[in-house]
């Protein structure tokens, strides 16, 4: 996987390297899908949701330009998979998910790998963590519509970016954004909604 899908692919990041080769995916995917777990794609996990495409998962990582000392807020926990490998690359991870089930279940994978570094919240991650703030990074894992939600934007540290994904209309682009809401386009992607409230 490292090397056909994410070197190859121009993910140069050594950290996020490190972290794709260590953090075990199959853990996060469901047992029948556990044979399909490093394929070159996103799998469903539950809750109509999905764990993303390692390569993606890398790329954002490798957005952020983490050096190993940082905060990072994570939307979107989902199977946890992404706040795993965030947390081999920074000091902190705080994650949140607004399905309690999937919540649940990342917390106790993570807890199971002593990925100790990880705290996993419910709720509505589009409010972000203000009583953590601020992040020096924060990877938005749903799709946004049309800009990131002001509250995640003013939890920004500074200098800090925020990389997700943005809809407009029937387009869908991954990009970074900065403090002042600037935001630089980086490549076509396609993820579930950023929804709002949470789920039991
Ligand atoms: N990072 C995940 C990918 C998750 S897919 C992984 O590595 O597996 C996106 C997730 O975002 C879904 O689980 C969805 O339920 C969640 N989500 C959508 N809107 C949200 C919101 N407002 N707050 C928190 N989580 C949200």
């Amino acid at each position: 996987m490292v090397e056909q899908q994410l070197r190859r692919r121009g993910i140069e990041d050594q950290r996020v390297l490190a972290a794709m080769a260590t953090v075990p995916r199959e853990r996060f995917v469901p047992e029948e899908l556990r044979h399909r777990a490093y394929r070159d794609g996103a799998l469903a996990i539950g809750a109509g949701q999905t764990i993303s495409q390692p390569w993606i998962v890398a790329f954002m990582t490798a957005q952020l330009g983490l050096d190993g000392d940082e905060r990072v807020l994570e939307v979107g926990t989902g199977s946890g998979y992404g706040a795993a490998v965030l947390s081999r690359c920074c000091r902190e991870v705080v994650t949140i998910e607004r399905h309690r089930s999937l919540a649940e279940r990342a917390r106790r994978v993570l807890a199971e790998l002593g990925y100790d570094n990880v705290e996993v919240r419910h709720g509505d991650g589009a409010l972000g963590a203000p009583d953590r703030a601020p992040f020096d990074g924060i990877a938005v894992t749903a799709a946004m519509s049309g800009a990131p939600p002001q509250a995640l934007l003013d939890q920004l540290a500074p200098g800090g970016v925020l990389v997700g994904p943005v809809r407009h209309g029937e387009r869908e682009v991954l990009a970074r954004f900065h403090e002042d809401g600037r935001m630089e386009p980086l490549v076509p992607v396609r993820f579930v909604p950023l929804l709002r409230g949470e789920e039991e």
